[in-house]
């Protein structure tokens, strides 16, 4: 699928679910989400038929997250039907790794190729805090796990946030060095409910090229990426900078989002939706649906000028 300003689009970031086991400070409210009814989901058939027609769309790569993709029962079933699909080449996860090292091995087998595992903090305490009561080691076996099987190379998403890990910078950089992780540091985005706490405790990027004078930029593999990729000499692994607001990367955007509720999200920061799942139960046409959203995809987000969405970030997946 080509876009009007002529962007290829071929990814897809699938949220499978708005529910969570752990409370981010920046994510999630205190006392989790409100409760809704299994229909204003889709069903893990519906989810499979729409997966299909973005397959057979072009759709070459999809990343499963959430909410926390790892709560939603029937994830590993989904994914090995999914991996079938002729025609896609990379599925892949953002996870909490809370429940990884129970999942991991089916994963594999079904057919995920990779994780990505959010990690804030390597201290117990301020784990417990930042997640409002996880615990860490849950997800350092989550991550052994995961190495063990084959789902590498692993990616870390860190969230820098002011005040809280920027004294550790220095720390998860050095997870890169003696094996193949990724660590990817990513700017607090004031998106729902937590867009003042997220502004209030923003910190650019620009404080871990500031604070590891070692690290060498390494040529852009994949323009769509929104990480700029740096490496320590002689690392194994690569420390990615992922800047929403202060470096955009609209013009090489290829990807599409689809809520738990079946909406699809052409932009992310973006209030625009296309309800995909009221269509799909009408007996619509999803294929001529979606290409013609993918028609109108906006061209750039306005976070700068702080327009932002309403939307909090475990229903649409980051
Ligand atoms: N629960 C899974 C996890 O935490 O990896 C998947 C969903 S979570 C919404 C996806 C990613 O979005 C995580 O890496 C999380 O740290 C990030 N995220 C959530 N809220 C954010 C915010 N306000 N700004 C930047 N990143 C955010
Ligand atoms: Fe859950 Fe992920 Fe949001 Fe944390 S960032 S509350 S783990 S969805």
């Amino acid at each position: 699928m080509i876009d009007s300003f002529g962007r290829r689009i071929n990814y897809l970031r699938i949220s499978l679910t708005d529910r969570c086991n752990l409370r981010c400070r920046y994510c999630m409210p205190e006392n989790g989400i409100e409760k809704f009814n299994h229909e204003d989901m889709l069903s893990l058939e519906e989810l499979y038929a729409v997966i299909k027609i973005f397959v057979e769309l072009g759709i070459d790569k999809i990343r499963f997250t959430g909410g926390e993709p790892l709560v939603r029962k029937g994830i590993v079933k989904l994914i090995s039907q999914v991996s079938k699909l002729k025609g896609l080449k990379d599925i892949t996860m953002t996870t909490n790794g809370i429940l990884l090292k129970n999942y991991a091995k089916d994963l594999k087998e079904a057919g995920l190729n990779r994780v990505n595992i959010s990690l804030d903090t390597l201290n117990e305490e301020k784990y417990r805090t930042i997640t409002r009561g996880g615990n860490i080691r849950d997800v350092l076996e989550g991550i052994e796990a995961a190495k063990k099987v084959g789902l590498t190379p692993i990616k870390i998403n860190t969230v820098l946030i002011g005040g809280f890990n920027d004294d550790e910078i220095e720390d998860l950089v050095n997870l890169t060095v003696e094996e193949e992780i990724d660590v990817r540091f990513i700017e607090l985005m004031p998106v729902g409910e937590a867009a003042s706490w997220a502004e209030d405790n923003f910190i650019s990027n620009n404080i871990v090229l500031d604070k590891v004078k070692d690290l060498n930029p390494v040529a852009r593999e994949d323009l769509s990426s929104p990480a700029i990729y740096f490496q320590l000499p002689n690392a194994k692994g690569k420390v990615g900078l992922i800047n929403p607001i202060s470096c955009k990367f609209c013009s090489n955007c290829n990807r599409l989002r689809l809520t738990s509720k079946g909406h699809l999200k052409l932009c992310l920061h973006s209030n625009r939706e296309v309800d995909l799942k009221e269509a799909l139960r009408n007996g619509q046409d999803i294929r001529e649906l979606i290409l013609k959203s993918v028609a109108e995809k906006e061209e750039s987000h306005n976070l700068e000028k702080r327009q932002y969405i309403k939307r909090n970030m475990y229903q649409i997946g980051g």
